[in-house]
């Protein structure tokens, strides 16, 4: 059978968009920049051709994000009854698969049709109409050729999800994503209204104090291995009471263990509740570390990625850790 290309899945996922009832859209659990970003710009241009739609994720929203056009919309799937709540179609924002939507899957019943948008390239295509894009930068630069292809206008406030969308997973245009096409399309989102000033203040400079000292604490904590090609990062919810902080503060941090001169691999282990540990890896360009994250459960992108753990942080470190010393001998 011959293979639909882009342009024509993007073709049925308008005419789907236009044509349900009622729409769910919804991103990964603990959702970022790019996922927030994406659901709210398709949210707005829904909004102006008065579809219906909720917007449904699990997990906190990062602080920084909440200055986002929309962003009151977002329901957290805890605070939603699923009684009643029909939908006849499903978009699911930057997930490799249906595992990552979370608990918000309780909201997709039988019949319900399921658009998947997204640029990781271990996704399962778990959706009805696949819109896959390996070489986009972040979700949004779908969202946008997706919109456009539709003919919607850019207004400001879906220029700046988009944009926030872009800045956010290319690390600021840093990561070796940012193509000439990604950079046109944030030119284009500037032109529509998105202020890119504006848009990197409200996310990189408007932490607040706790925030800022709980960033101290988790740097003073960093631990280096493997000759220091390896950091280790670890956030306890001791640390964030101390710091009058939350998960919601977090965003970003992991960042910080590639930081160091020599540092090829970083991760970052924090609680999600007792026995539960999430693991954030990072790797620099010529280096991926998408095998240590499959092979515990989890995957993202080869320079970063994720996945959790059924086992305390002590544990998940071990694990981790070892993980890293047979990628990096070449046995894995
Ligand atoms: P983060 O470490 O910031 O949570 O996620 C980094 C990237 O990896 C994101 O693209 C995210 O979607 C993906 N990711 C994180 N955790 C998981 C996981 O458990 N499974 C999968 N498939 N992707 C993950």
């Amino acid at each position: 059978m011959k293979q639909a290309n882009n342009d024509d899945i993007r073709r049925d996922i308008l005419e789907s968009l236009f044509s349900a009832e009622r729409i769910l859209i919804v991103g990964h659990m603990n959702p970022d920049g790019d996922s927030l970003g994406s659901q709210l710009g398709l949210a707005k241009a829904l909004e102006r051709r008065n579809a219906q739609f909720a917007i449904i994720n699990e997990g906190i929203i990062p602080n920084n994000y909440l200055f986002l056009p929309g962003i009151d919309a977002v329901r957290s799937v805890d605070e939603i009854n699923a009684d009643g709540q029909e939908f006849d179609l499903a978009v699911c924002m930057e997930c490799s698969n249906r595992d990552r939507i979370g608990r918000v899957d309780k909201f997709i019943h039988n019949g319900c049709r399921i658009v998947n948008i997204d640029h990781h390239s271990d996704n399962s295509k778990f959706g009805h109409l696949n819109l896959l894009d390996f070489s986009a930068a972040a979700a949004g630069e779908m969202v946008y050729e997706l919109l456009v292809a539709g003919g919607v206008d850019i207004t400001p406030e879906i220029a700046t999800n988009l944009y926030t969308a872009i800045l956010t997973d290319t690390g600021r245009f840093r990561f070796n994503s940012t193509t000439p096409k990604c950079l046109r399309i944030a030119a284009d989102l500037m032109e529509k209204g998105a202020d890119p000033s504006h848009i990197t203040d409200m996310v990189y400079f408007n932490q607040s104090i706790g925030s800022l000292r709980l960033t101290g604490e988790v740097l003073l904590g960093l631990e280096y291995h493997l000759d220091n090609r390896v950091c280790f990062m670890t956030i306890t919810d001791e640390m964030l009471q101390r710091n009058n902080s939350g998960k919601e503060d977090t965003e970003g941090l992991v960042n910080y263990t590639l930081r160091a001169e020599g540092t090829k691999i970083g991760a970052l282990f924090s609680e999600r509740e007792a026995g539960i540990t999430k693991v954030s890896l990072r790797s620099v360009n010529d280096v991926s570390v998408i095998e240590v994250a499959a092979r515990n459960g989890g995957g993202g992108h080869k320079n970063a990625c994720g996945c959790t753990l059924n086992v305390g942080i002590e544990e998940a470190r071990v694990k981790i850790l070892n993980d890293i010393r047979e990628l990096l001998h070449g046995s894995i």
